[in-house]
């Protein structure tokens, strides 16, 4: 997948000389400047640090939007020597985001959770990359190689490799598998108490929020609130994919208009619709796009930046059929612990795909209705949540194709190539394909 940056925001993915990524040390370093961290205890160091993030008001990028100087906050004061933890495992069969910054930018992944571990006090560091993942494990374990060579690091930093899917990024699921080998989210009812990993707090970070940590802790908040809105800070990556030219990831300006980084992306036909937020993100129809990439006014449109992906649908694909390809893939991905899940989604993946083949019964779309708001809030984890939110959203955006569908009417484009990707044998894509 290609890399593009927007002339007004290129902070976590700057080009070296030729315009070329310089992902080494050197690179790094001519790019970003150097970050002086203590080596011993210094608390001055990690109040200004803290008191710059909180300012910054850095939200975390992997999916939830949680404030990062919250989940700080939440580690103090325990009797255990904390863990930091990257979250590079990118679950998100749409998203890129991580393998590039991992691939272009290692050395800035890894200043973020250098600050990050120097504030709350861990002396280690885990790095997870997805078991298929080996370009992005290898650019990171060569980062790490480079620095042990120019004396940086006083931590030990590890590259871990969970079995790669949809849930295993999850934090709980991480932190899981880091404690026992087995991958199995868990219940939290309250995100503000911090997870574990044996014994001792977990701080888990995503690599995109560790990266703007490293900017926030060398430019300072004013500097990092020099772009973006008031209430949306900054900037942030986004992979845009489907009808595009020039799919890639995206370094934009939080405020910027949809339909402006869809464009930017090389947008090349007419769109029925953008799906925001990745596979249990929402749609949000063409009409919508002039709607500001921030979370608050987002979320007033029904959406959520979630995993920063944003894909294209042509006016040509059948937003019913696309959308049953997601549900039976995202059924697949169930990890098999709560009921809801294991027996809901692949019953609402079922009813799509009757509904997009024009062959349901009369009664499909309520009990579509129904089964959402059986399994909804009702998982361990919020995998199910994300599978109604799409669900729901697509009988709204696609309100009239849906109709026609259900009348044994369902349009040409319900034969058209999918602009989505799925992993190789994923169990999902192909059996609505
Ligand atoms: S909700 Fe689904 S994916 Fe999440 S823990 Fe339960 S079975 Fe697993």
């Amino acid at each position: 997948m290609s890399t593009m940056t927007l002339a007004c925001a290129q902070r976590m993915l700057p080009v070296g000389p030729g315009g070329r990524p310089a992902p080494d040390l050197a690179g790094h370093l001519a790019a970003h400047g150097p970050l002086a961290i203590p080596i011993r205890n210094d608390p001055g160091w990690k109040a200004a640090v803290r008191r710059a993030v909180a300012e910054s008001g850095l939200l975390g990028r992997g999916g939830a939007g949680f404030p990062a100087a919250a989940k700080w906050d939440a580690i103090d004061g325990g009797r255990h020597r904390p863990l930091v933890v990257v979250n590079a495992m990118e679950g998100e069969p749409a998203s890129a985001k991580d393998r590039v910054l991992l691939g272009r930018a290692p050395h800035l992944v890894l200043d973020g959770a250098e600050v990050a571990a120097a504030v709350i006090g861990a002396s280690e560091i885990a790095i997870c990359v997805a078991d298929h993942n080996d370009p992005a494990a290898a650019s990171i374990e060569a980062a790490i190689a480079e620095r042990r060579r120019a004396g940086m690091s006083v931590r030990r930093i590890s590259v871990r490799r969970p079995p790669g899917g949809y849930v295993t990024g999850e934090e709980s699921s991480l932190v899981s598998w880091l404690s026992s080998g087995r991958a199995l989210p868990f219940l939290r009812t309250d995100k503000s108490v911090p997870v574990t990993v044996g014994r001792g707090p977990a701080l888990v970070h995503n690599a995109e929020t560790l990266s703007q940590v490293a900017l926030i802790a060398r430019h300072g908040p004013a500097w990092s609130r020099g772009l973006g809105t008031t209430e949306a800070p900054g900037s942030t990556l986004v992979t845009v994919t489907g009808a595009v030219s020039s799919p890639g990831v995206l370094e934009v300006e939080l405020g910027t208009p949809v339909a402006d980084i869809v464009a930017r992306a090389g947008a090349d036909t007419e769109l029925s619709a953008v799906l925001l937020g990745g596979y249990g993100g929402a749609w949000l129809d063409a009409a919508q796009l002039a709607v500001p990439y921030a979370p608050g006014p987002l979320s007033a449109a029904g959406a959520s930046q979630g995993v920063g992906v944003i894909i294209a649908l042509p006016r040509t694909s059948c937003g019913v059929a696309e959308t049953a390809r997601i549900v039976r893939y995202m059924a697949g991905e169930s990890v098999g612990q709560c009921g809801p899940c294991i027996f809901g989604l692949p019953a609402i993946a079922d009813d799509l795909e009757q509904l997009r083949s024009g062959r349901a019964d009369a009664g499909v779309v309520d009990r579509i209705q129904m089964r959402a708001g059986t399994v909804e809030g009702r998982g361990a984890c919020r995998h199910p949540d994300g599978v109604v939110r799409l669900v729901r959203s697509a009988l709204v955006v696609f309100a009239a194709d849906t109709l026609d569908h259900a009348r044994g009417r369902p349009c040409s484009g319900r034969a058209s190539p999918t602009v989505l990707s799925f992993p190789e044998g994923a169990a999902g894509a192909r059996r609505s394909a």
